[in-house]
């Protein structure tokens, strides 16, 4: 189509009103305590709900909606319905006008996210989407990856973050920003960064760049491991990730080196240098050497 034809970028995607205004009348000046950078921009919003794939099918779980720039993308999206779970009392008004234009598909729970728990809320199937508080987010997410047992309750998770813990959760052995997350997230998930954004995305601008990383669940785990122990394991090891293994890991079992050669790795290799696959491997090895 020539430019000149092309029709007016799309300012709205509902006939709400635009987020500068609700934050205005609300009187919802950011928290920093709350990790409280809002994203105002609601085309960028419906982009990031478009991220997190056919939502017409799903109930949706999001973390911190604030003002309700991502609820409103996701709702526009045509999510079936959307439960958001918000600290911030002074939000809820905001979002209460929300649940008004989308009657039955919004449902908003006051509170901490880290201390309620949604399943009641919710329908499968679900998909997470949030524009994480930083302070929460990488707690929140270790918990969605480490039930004790697989599939979890929700299909995809589609979550901003902070760029740096974006490129640990995709992040590849030998580089320097494998560690934990990584081996948590990949043995479970196919996982991608889906979107990069600019501090100037978000009032007030955070001091880094952002990023929409999207996990989908595998069916099962890509290795045999129990949850907790491979949680343990990429801790310890990733928490003295300059040390050699045998030594990092040495509080773990008795004769350590034992497990670890009994897992194919090398005592003496350094946990960023060891694949999903060997962590698993000495997830394993660890509890037929101390079983229980
Ligand atoms: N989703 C909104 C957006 O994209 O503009 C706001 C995102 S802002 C980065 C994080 C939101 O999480 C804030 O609304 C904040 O009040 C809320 N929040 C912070 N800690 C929380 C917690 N522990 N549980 C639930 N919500 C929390």
């Amino acid at each position: 189509m020539h430019p000149a034809r092309r029709p007016e970028p799309m300012s709205a995607i509902d006939t709400l009103p635009p987020l500068r205004e609700v934050i205005a009348a609300h009187g919802l000046s950011a928290r920093k305590s709350l990790g409280q950078n809002f994203l105002l921009d609601l085309n960028l919003t419906a982009k990031i709900a478009r991220a997190a794939g056919d939502l017409t099918q799903c109930d949706v779980l999001e973390i911190g909606p604030g003002p309700g720039g991502l609820t409103r993308g996701l709702l526009a999206a045509g999510a079936r319905r959307v439960l958001a779970v918000e600290k911030d009392a002074r939000c809820l008004p905001a979002l209460a006008e929300i649940a008004a234009a989308y009657p039955g598909r919004l449902e908003v729970l006051e509170g901490d996210a880290l201390r309620i728990d949604p399943l009641a809320h919710l329908a499968p199937p679900v998909r997470v989407a949030a524009n994480l508080p930083y302070n929460v987010g990488t707690e929140l997410l270790v918990r969605w990856l480490t039930p004790p047992d697989w599939p979890p309750f929700w299909d995809s998770l589609t979550l901003m973050f902070q760029k740096e813990v974006a490129q640990r959760i995709v992040a590849q052995p030998g580089s320097k920003s494998y560690g934990r997350l990584a081996v948590l997230a990949q043995w479970r998930c196919d996982v991608r960064i889906v979107m990069d954004l600019p501090p100037e995305a978000f009032t007030p601008p955070p001091k880094v760049r952002s990023a929409v990383v999207h996990l989908a669940a595998l069916k099962q785990p890509r290795f045999a491991a129990d949850a907790g122990v491979l949680q343990r394991v990429t801790a310890a090891a990733f928490g003295q990730r300059r040390k050699m293994l045998r030594a990092a890991l040495k509080g773990l079992a008795p004769d350590i080196q034992a497990v670890l050669r009994s897992a194919g790795i090398e005592p003496t290799s350094r946990a960023e240098d060891v694949p999903l696959s060997g962590f698993c491997a000495l997830a394993r090895a660890l509890e037929e050497a101390a079983p229980g």
